[in-house]
């Protein structure tokens, strides 16, 4: 017997997620945004399943990545949301037919010196506020005129990126200097992550780039995934490999930071930071226990954490135990640990054994 603890991927759940974008966008295309290994998921068995469904290409940064998928026999459009970095990955993009962002003059320039024949599609940056990447409103004309002289750039379009389509701000303000910035200008439009395309339809453009909501994750504080339909991806789960019994002041764990102010059980559970579980996590944490709601108790180890199992007096060494995913929601969690759901999907470590079903 392995240790107990496995990452299962529900393939039917994201093929359900990409229904749910469609009917959120129904008038849009969909960019599956699979980067950072499809957010911990595998971006092939990912891309595979999604591309089943139906999916009209994928966005992602890494270049090892993209050309993977081109290899494993993806015919969809592949996009790279940072572009190339040096002038060496030209000929690679050309090549495996894997379009490009472009969002600063350093990459019009290696463009302008890429070989002959050396064709890329291109979708042009812009700087709407959010102030990462992206030509600003005093430099995209040029940019926009440069890229229309040079002989390398094929199909153009327009991108750009929200800061607050998630919060009160929202994307308004946005909007407004992107549509300023591109008035007049006839191509292709891709604004949307999954925030954007839920709670502002007039940002879905001709294509929309979902990330977390195929995965099953919220991309909102105050809205759950199920509120919006959505159906968990990625289940982390294990088992309590040992039972401990505490006595009143008794503490468990590094540091003694829980200590019970009355005799407890506690279920020590094979999952660690050194899986992917967030050390920040408090005691208190939500945790699946069987088919029971508990929580953490003391610091997240290595390799180990504690449960509260004082009132499920059925649960011991075997019983199955839910990080997130299935009957508990990774948004919960991570609100818990101070973070974001993405960020736990993405921290899943590689010695965390994956299943995949449907
Ligand atoms: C990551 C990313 C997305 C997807 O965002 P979600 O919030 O996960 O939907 C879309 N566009 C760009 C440029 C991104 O970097």
């Amino acid at each position: 017997m392995s240790r107990p603890i496995r990452a299962v991927i529900d393939l039917n759940a994201l093929r359900h997620n990409l229904g749910v974008v469609r009917r959120f966008a129904p008038a849009a295309r969909v960019l599956g945004v699979v980067k950072a290994n499809a957010y911990g998921h595998g971006v092939l068995r990912v891309a595979r399943a999604l591309a089943q469904a139906g999916v009209d290409g994928f966005a992602l940064l890494e270049l090892d990545a993209a050309v993977a998928l081109r290899e494993a026999g993806v015919t969809q459009r592949i996009v790279l949301l940072e572009g190339f970095f040096e002038p060496d990955e030209l000929a690679v993009l050309a090549r495996h037919g894997i379009d490009s962002a472009i969002h600063h003059a350093a990459q019009i320039q290696m463009l302008a010196h890429a070989p002959a024949g050396t064709t890329l599609n291109l979708l042009l940056k812009l700087n709407s506020g959010m102030n990462r990447l992206g030509f600003t409103e005093a430099n995209f004309a040029g940019a926009l005129t440069s890229l229309r002289e040079c002989r390398s750039a094929g199909d153009l379009s327009l991108m750009t990126h929200f800061a607050n389509a998630d919060d009160a701000l929202g994307v308004d303000w946005q909007l407004a200097a992107f549509n300023r910035m591109t008035a007049g200008v006839a191509l292709p439009r891709t604004l949307a992550n999954s925030a954007a395309l839920i709670r502002y339809p007039q940002t879905q453009g001709d294509c929309v780039r979902p990330g977390i909501m195929l995965y099953g994750a919220s991309p909102f504080p105050d809205v759950s995934a199920a509120e919006l339909g959505l159906k968990p991806v990625m289940t982390l789960a294990s088992q309590i490999i040992a039972v401990q019994h505490l006595k009143v002041g008794d503490s468990v764990g590094y540091g003694g930071t829980f200590k019970a102010a009355h005799d407890m059980r506690i279920g020590v559970v094979a999952c660690g930071y050194a899986d992917g579980y967030p050390r920040l996590a408090p005691s208190g944490t939500p945790v699946r226990v069987g088919d029971v709601m508990t929580t953490t108790v003391g610091r997240v180890s290595m390799d180990m954490l504690c449960v509260d199992i004082t009132a499920l007096p059925q649960a011991g060494v075997g019983t199955a135990v839910t990080l997130w995913g299935e009957g508990m929601p990774v948004d919960d969690v991570a609100t818990a640990a101070g973070t974001v759901g993405y960020e736990l999907l993405c921290a899943l470590t590689p010695r965390v054994p994956v299943v995949e079903h449907g």
